[in-house]
């Protein structure tokens, strides 16, 4: 199976949280390359994206929800 950047020709970015959430666990974890399906570069990208969304406060580090 391709990857989801792959398939839909596009690029994980820290604008689109749509697309990165989509690859966050419900603890808000990155989801690792099993589970996500990417190849290693968007894989890559996707982590980097994420990081990224996170130091300007776009996505939580952590969550609880759903926890309890
Ligand atoms: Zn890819």
């Amino acid at each position: 199976m391709k990857c989801f950047f792959c398939q839909y020709k596009t690029e994980p970015s820290f604008k689109d949280l749509d697309n990165l959430e989509k690859f966050l666990s419900p603890r808000k974890k990155i989801v690792n390359r099993e589970k996500s399906n990417l190849c290693a570069k968007h894989q890559r990208k996707l982590t980097k994206e994420i990081k990224y969304a996170r130091y300007l406060a776009m996505l939580p580090y952590v969550s609880y929800q759903g926890l309890r």
